[in-house]
């Protein structure tokens, strides 16, 4: 079998290792693809790296490509893979409409009231008066988000009405383009943070093991927000009942929302939980494998994974093999380049002297071949380092001890990665 998947960072890099481990795949294709993905078994680059959707299916049918995974939100939400389920392609990603359940927070919000699942109270605001007016009217600090896809930077939580009132001016300045049409006013709440993840066939879910990524660039959780600098898998955080029931609370209803709609919902449902004083709640929705919780649990997923996204896609999860999990602990740090997230140095040369192998994965991201055959940094976050153990100690100390091996001026990561689950 043939897959192609869009994508160029470390989680596209990380699906592209997992598929190749079934072998029934015997080629794949990564379109753009990155540094790591140009030198990796079975894989292909496709280049020229066009955004042209028709360029991409024309390039599919060429290939003869018998599934389609779409890696990002920006595709998804632009209507990729329903322009491609037109041209005949099998598609693991939900068409445009399922996208919203990430690419507009008012859209996820109101399907979750609908649905009962439960969230922080909110309110949407379509000008900057009534966003204003709706924070007088409450008089205390509220999470204020941009509507649309924002990268991760849409999103501030306020310690201050004062703050309040500078992010919903700074959404109206138009910075976020239409992204920022509307702002989302939520309620603060509190609680550590974890994120599970279902596959989805339109009618049926997999749920996959949790994880726990880690945003702040900086060790103890300080400096900015990021994409993401580290992740394991599984989050001890919640156990397996926990897990079946918050399939119960959020997965289920959501896929049956989305259903209610109307939306044959095809692809990853992502739910970001704050687990409070008074029980989980979601915080947000992504329509996609999170960056770098992805590369955290590719290792874990059994060869058959491939056979279950060929299932999802066609809407015949019942048909799929049962998906095994690997049950050690998987650690995933992420190594950034001088200036991420604001303006990261690229061109280095990066010296790799480290090999993958079954418990150890280097994953690319933000790399490069240049003309000379060197591995050059291309963007922000360049490469993260994947181990799994027995434990999580076990687990960080191959993971640390081997990105130690590896090099290129400016190289950051945080060493507390996993702080919650190792003996630091
Ligand atoms: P991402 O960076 O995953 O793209 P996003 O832009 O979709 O995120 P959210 O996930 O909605 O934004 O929020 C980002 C972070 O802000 C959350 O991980 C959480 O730490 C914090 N946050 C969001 N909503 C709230 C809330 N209601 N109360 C407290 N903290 C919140």
């Amino acid at each position: 079998k043939r897959v192609l998947i869009v994508g160029s960072g470390g989680r596209e890099n990380s699906i592209a290792w997992a598929l190749s481990k079934n072998q029934s795949i015997e080629q794949i294709y990564v379109c753009p693809g990155n540094g790591g993905t140009a030198k990796f078994e079975k894989c292909i680059c496709l280049k020229p790296n066009s955004e042209d959707k028709k360029i991409i299916i024309n390039e599919c049918q060429r290939l003869a490509i018998d599934l389609v995974i779409i890696g990002p939100e920006d595709p998804l939400a632009e209507g990729l893979a329903n322009k491609m389920r037109e041209a005949g392609l099998t598609v693991f990603g939900p068409g445009k409409d399922g996208a919203q359940l990430e690419a507009s927070k008012d859209w996820s919000k109101a399907l979750m009231i609908e649905n009962n699942i439960p969230t922080a109270k909110y309110w949407s605001a379509k000008s900057k008066e009534e966003a204003l007016e709706i924070l007088r009217r409450f008089n205390q600090p509220l999470v204020i988000k941009a509507d649309g896809l924002a990268a991760g930077k849409g999103v501030t939580v306020c310690e201050t009405i004062e703050e309040s009132k500078e992010a919903i001016k700074d959404i109206f300045s138009g910075k976020f383009g239409s992204a920022g049409n509307k702002v989302i006013l939520e309620e603060k709440i509190e609680g550590p943070e974890v994120s599970i993840f279902a596959l989805c066939d339109g009618e049926k879910l997999i749920v996959l093991p949790p994880a726990q990524d880690h945003k702040r660039l900086l060790d103890g959780d300080n400096g900015p927000n990021t994409g993401g600098m580290g992740a394991y898998a599984p989050a001890l955080l919640i156990n397996e009942q926990d897990l079946k029931d918050l399939t119960e609370l959020v997965l289920i209803p959501t896929l049956k929302g989305l259903k209610k709609k109307n939306i044959n919902y095809i692809g990853v449902i992502y739910a970001g939980l704050m687990l409070t004083s008074s029980g989980p709640k979601v915080i947000e929705f992504n329509c996609r494998f999170g960056d770098p919780e992805c590369q955290a649990l590719m290792p874990l997923m059994g060869e058959e994974f491939a056979s279950v996204l060929f299932a999802c896609a066609r809407g015949e999860i019942e048909n799929a093999p049962k998906l095994t999990f690997n049950s050690e602990c998987s650690a995933c740090i992420v190594a950034a380049s001088k200036g991420y997230p604001e303006s990261p140095q690229k061109g280095e040369k990066i010296v790799i002297n480290v090999e993958s192998n079954s418990s150890l994965q280097i994953f690319h991201a933000g790399t490069t071949i240049d003309k000379f055959d060197n591995t050059i940094t291309s963007g922000g976050r360049v490469l993260s380092v994947v181990a799994q153990g027995e434990s999580f100690d076990k687990a960080f100390d191959l993971a640390y001890s081997n990105l130690k091996k590896i090099k290129f001026n400016g190289m950051h990561f945080r060493e507390d990665i996993g702080y919650q689950v190792r003996n630091i």
